[in-house]
This record gives C-alpha cells, sequence and structure tokens, in this order.
C-alpha cells in the first residue's frame, strides 16, 4: 500500500499542504485506458476531484 502520498495537482479537494494527498486510498489508472502506461506521463489519478 502506497503511503505518503506526494501531489502538485491543488485544484483536487483531497490535495492538503506541502503537497500531500488526504484520499483514505488513490485508484491510478493509464491515461490510454489500455492499463499498459509506458511512463509516469501515462497514468492518470482516477481518485481526483475538482475543488469546485
Ligand atoms: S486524490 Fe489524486 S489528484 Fe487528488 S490530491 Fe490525491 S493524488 Fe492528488
Amino acid at each position: 500500500m502506497a503511503k505518503d502520498v506526494m501531489c502538485e495537482v491543488n485544484s483536487c479537494k483531497y490535495w492538503a499542504n506541502e503537497n500531500k494527498c488526504n484520499a483514505k486510498s488513490i485508484a491510478i489508472v493509464s491515461h490510454h485506458g489500455s492499463n499498459q502506461a509506458r511512463n509516469s506521463e501515462e497514468t492518470d489519478c482516477r481518485t481526483f476531484e475538482s475543488k469546485v
């Protein structure tokens, strides 16, 4: 289980000061939906929820 998730996406409602993630758990998916990401740019946080 991942611990101490650091995240720069401060428009997410789970984001907290010092780039912390307050979500109980997070789900990460492949950007292309194929489960075959080749680098970090091809992964997305599905737990993201907009603050607004
Ligand atoms: S839920 Fe995802 S996007 Fe939101 S703060 Fe946590 S890691 Fe970042």
